[in-house]
């Protein structure tokens, strides 16, 4: 049976240059090769023009350089791009470019599909296939750059893991890809405009404050009454608010950044005042800020966005307890490319 070729970039920098010293070469070509793999993302080991071609074929007999693909791609009226991304198994996941003035973000998969039941998000309609590998996770970040130069004139700013999957039960691939994005061999871009948003697992959150990230943590809330979360987060039966809390506690002591809580209100699930009054006490744990987050439609009739008046309500209070608020407004609707949109519709 023939063997499987490894995926190249599955192994790092140092591997690479013994690679080379054990078949009777100078490691720097390891060196070499991992530039060509990361800073100038080489499609095919031909295009590695330092290396001879004898190399070059010798790489090829025992490596493969697996790439995304951009299948296909829908623009939305308001600038958001949305790509469906085919990976090497013909597996497919999403990304989203999301276009303001001032600034690109691009909204990354972690997963192909997802395994949390959020029952509001359409991804969870697709069960969870598999984690995403580092380099499936940067090239997506690379392909979006490209278009952010390409049709809003300025380089990606911005990255948000808010697509596809939780990206804290894919932990060592999504840190490695965030490794390879604010590295200086890979795109050098500033931990300090990644966001990772997870939906709250306690023990790997605890995890993350110990190993001493330089991104932002945001947590997906949307209840502070665990009745009421776990009816729409099945999983919180399993991580209640109070681990949740005691999470975030040791995650600002460790780190001592705040977290961003992203809030949906739909009515008639949590646009009362006691809804209002439990978001206020969580916000008190730890110093925080809240995303209220239109509700994307996914055609369920459990859900709606709440009024106007409801969101008011979460923004006065939190504004009279000065905790910092923001209420988004939505991008790429048209186009299904909005959170929690995400299912692979094409
Ligand atoms: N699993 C991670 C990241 C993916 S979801 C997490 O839960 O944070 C990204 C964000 O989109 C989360 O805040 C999620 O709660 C939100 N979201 C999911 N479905 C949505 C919908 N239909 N409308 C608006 N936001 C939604």
């Amino acid at each position: 049976m023939k063997k499987e070729k490894t995926d190249i970039r599955s192994w790092d920098k140092e591997a690479l240059r013994q690679f080379f010293v054990d078949n009777g070469e100078q490691a720097f070509r390891g060196n070499q090769v991992y530039e060509w793999l990361w800073k100038k993302g080489a499609h095919n080991f031909d295009d590695m023009t330092n290396l001879s071609m004898s190399t070059r074929a010798f790489l090829e007999e025992h490596f493969v350089i697996n790439h995304i693909q951009v299948d296909d791609m829908q623009r939305s009226n308001d600038g958001t791009i949305k790509n469906a991304v085919k990976l090497h198994d013909g597996l497919t996941v999403e990304s989203v470019l999301i276009p303001t003035a001032t600034r690109t973000t691009a909204c990354v998969s972690s997963q192909v599909g997802c395994s949390l039941n959020c029952a509001f998000c359409a991804t969870a309609r697709l069960k969870r296939m598999r984690n995403l590998n580092p380099d499936e996770i940067y090239d997506q970040v690379v392909a979006i750059d490209a278009q952010s130069r390409a049709y809003h004139h300025m380089p990606l700013s911005n990255i948000v893991f808010m697509g596809m999957g939780e990206p804290l039960m894919n932990y060592k691939n999504v840190l490695k890809s965030i490794e390879k994005i604010t590295g200086e061999e890979g795109l050098n871009m500033s931990p300090k405009r990644i966001t990772l948003s997870t939906s709250g697992v306690p023990k790997m959150i605890k995890k993350l404050a110990d190993d001493q990230p330089k991104f932002n943590l945001a947590l997906s809330l949307h209840s502070a009454i665990d009745s009421k979360r776990t009816q729409i987060m099945p999983f919180n039966e399993q991580f209640p608010l109070s681990d949740i809390k005691e999470a975030l506690k040791y995650w600002y002591d460790q780190t001592g950044t705040r977290v961003t809580y992203e809030y949906v209100v739909w009515k008639g699930i949590n646009d009362t005042e006691e809804d209002v009054h439990e978001l206020v006490k969580f916000c008190k744990v730890i110093p925080c800020k809240v995303n209220i987050i239109e509700y994307n439609s996914i055609d369920d009739p459990r859900f709606e966005q709440a009024s106007s008046q409801a969101i008011q309500m979460y923004q006065n209070a939190l504004e009279k307890n000065r905790i910092i608020v923001n209420v988004r407004r939505s991008r790429g609707k048209d186009i299904d490319a909005a959170c929690g949109q995400l299912a692979n519709k094409k």
